[in-house]
């Protein structure tokens, strides 16, 4: 069996031992050398470029991503050559772009932010009154880790935005939502192979810093009953209803009034899964291939009662990960530590760590002290 992953980064890395342990033979499409995943055997090519994704495609049983960039026109150039493409470019197109997200996500009849489609500033001012003077303004495209997110209260804080979006020579459109008052933000990951089956994680609370995912509580304080299962229903609808193929992730927000609205899709492996890995019965990378390649999906019942991950952002301003391993792992030997073998770099997720336990506040404590040991 043999897995094609596009894109190099630290989610191709970490389906690796996934690969090793069940015996397939992966390997990565990279965008440069010296990417995260180069353990892999590694290729380095343009996925942009379908005479190239299409020689690596042939070579594979299944292709994968590590992220959800790859144009529409060369997934569909693979599904053509009859290639297997695991999500497909239906289901990609709607993580793709957040406005047709939106609209798909309103069309299932899921609970979403009040939005809209806006073309112009006086288009977006109007939304901003009719919402109390704020709303949150999106790049359609392209965006991630909060970029290409912003809080604003006129149209003139976008002014550069509505510059760039000129599609084809057209004028394109942001989208814009309302400022969701939020008590904390959820996540909830499920799993769907081709031919039907879903197993879904417990629904996990996630925090964010400066729009980057900080920590990982799995599964979310205070979910057991409704919560959990309003989650899953809401992921496995979505999961069904695109048709996603792989490991879905459905960022979440539990408003202060008790409501669940839909923030974001991710239809891969997700940071806020990467507890799983250390956690769960079926980490979410072992979970992704076996849906990938259609096989039965394994038990998502946990190992203790939490777990929490903490990412480590950054990383020491001088020297390596690996420097601070005599002082980490001798303070924390029941922490797994988790290196991308990226280089440290101000804000960049260059690793994770994940503690596990029966009482909550030990975790926690474990996992935060453990990754301030790599931090500065
Ligand atoms: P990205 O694709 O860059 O991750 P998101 O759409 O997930 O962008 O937004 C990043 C963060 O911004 C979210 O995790 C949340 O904290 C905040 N955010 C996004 N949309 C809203 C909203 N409508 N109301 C309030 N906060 C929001």
């Amino acid at each position: 069996m043999r897995v094609g992953v596009i894109g190099g980064g630290q989610l191709a890395r970490m389906m690796i031992p996934a690969a090793i342990e069940l015996g397939v033979d992966l390997r990565v499409l990279a965008e440069q050398s010296g990417m995260s995943a180069e353990i892999a055997a590694e290729r380095v090519g343009d996925y942009t470029d379908t005479a190239t994704v299409l020689e690596f495609a042939k070579t594979v049983d299944v292709v994968t991503f590590d992220h959800e960039h790859v144009p529409q026109d060369v997934l569909r150039a693979m599904v053509d050559a009859g290639i297997a493409v695991h999500p497909g470019p239906d289901a990609l197109a709607v993580a793709q772009d957040k406005l047709v997200m939106r609209q798909r996500l309103s069309e299932l009849g899921l609970p979403v932010p009040d939005w809209a489609r806006v073309e112009t500033a006086e288009e977006l001012d109007a939304f901003i009154s009719e919402h109390g003077g704020a709303a949150v303004v999106k790049t359609p495209r392209g965006g991630y880790d909060g970029k290409g997110v912003r809080v604003v209260h006129s149209a003139a804080e976008v002014a550069e935005w509505f510059a760039t979006i000129v599609e084809d020579g057209r004028q394109g459109a942001l989208l814009v939502e309302e400022l969701v008052d939020f008590r904390r933000e959820l996540a909830q990951l499920v799993a769907r192979r081709p031919s039907g089956e879903i197993a879904a994680w417990p629904v996990v609370e996630t925090l964010q810093v400066g729009g980057v995912c900080s920590e990982v509580i799995a599964p979310a304080p205070r979910s057991a009953g409704r919560l959990a299962d309003v989650a899953a229903e809401v992921a496995i609808t979505i999961a069904e209803g695109l048709g996603v193929t792989g490991v879905l992730a459905v960022e979440l927000f539990e408003t202060t009034d008790d409501r669940i609205l839909v923030n974001e899709l991710a239809m891969r492996p997700h940071n806020s899964g990467h507890w799983s890995m250390d956690g769960s019965t079926t980490g979410q990378f072992e979970q992704h291939l076996r849906a990938v390649l259609d096989l039965p999906l394994g038990a998502t019942g946990s190992h203790g009662d939490w777990s929490v991950m903490v990412n480590v952002l950054g990383g020491p301003a001088e020297g390596a990960l690996t420097d601070r391993y005599a002082e980490a792992l001798a303070g924390h030997p029941t922490v797994k530590v988790h290196n991308y073998g990226k280089a440290p770099r101000p804000g960049r997720k260059i690793g994770h760590v994940t503690a596990t336990g029966d009482d909550l506040d030990s975790v926690v404590y474990e996992a935060r002290a453990a990754a301030a040991f790599f931090q500065d």
